[in-house]
């Protein structure tokens, strides 16, 4: 069994998606002076690697405390599209790959950027074409390298998967180093009420 950690690290200055709120972990007692650390964390819900539950778009949505957990881990299948210079596809003969009730998995790369400007810049996310497939496959979630599955300040994506209960991990990485077509992917986040999204310590589980 091999475990891949598919999320990064929550840190102050760490950039954020554009018009988020910034990150600010601060510490309330010092173990110096009182003996023990506390500490005060202020992010966005959206922060680094994180799941976007039916809440974040669709008034009235599932929140992070009512969705099923089972949303959050289960079997998961992997697809690369490394062209990201337009919304990513699945060829016909790929969608066959997929199972009802999988997690789909889109690498395409982008992770690389992270750290970089050009990282929340110019995003494609998926087709709408791909998520009326994934829709019709019946999948639970899906999960990308890249910070959307929309097109830069869109939202028509993210509203039709979210509209079917189906919750968005973003933001995640190492994804090449999974190395395996299927593998166990889990990445729950905090039970908070009206939590329309929450950072999530993603991994990945190999068992071959
Ligand atoms: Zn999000």
């Amino acid at each position: 069994m091999r475990i891949v950690d598919l999320s990064v690290a929550i840190e102050n200055r760490m950039d954020v998606y554009p018009g988020d709120s910034e990150v600010e972990i601060g510490k309330t007692s010092e173990i110096d002076t009182e003996g023990y650390t506390l500490s005060i964390m202020s992010f966005g819900s959206h922060t680094g690697t994180h799941v976007d539950l039916p809440l974040h778009c669709i008034k009235g949505g599932k929140d992070t405390a009512s969705m099923p957990l089972d949303s959050f881990f289960g079997q998961a299948v992997m697809f690369e599209a490394h062209d990201t210079l337009k919304p990513v596809e699945i060829s016909e003969e790929d969608i066959k790959r997929i199972k009802k009730g999988d997690i789909v998995m889109i690498y395409t790369g982008w992770g690389s950027k992270l750290g970089s400007d050009e990282y929340f810049e110019n995003i494609h996310g998926i087709s709408m074409e791909l998520a009326e497939k994934l829709i019709k496959k019946g999948i639970k979630a899906i999960g990308t390298d890249m910070p959307s599955v929309d097109k830069d300040g869109e939202g028509i994506v993210h509203r039709l998967l979210l509209s079917h209960d189906i919750v968005v991990f973003e933001c995640l990485v190492k994804l090449n180093e999974i190395g395996s077509e299927r593998f166990e992917f889990f990445g729950l986040p905090l039970k908070i009420k009206e939590g329309d999204g929450c950072p999530v310590r993603a991994i990945a589980i190999i068992n071959n």
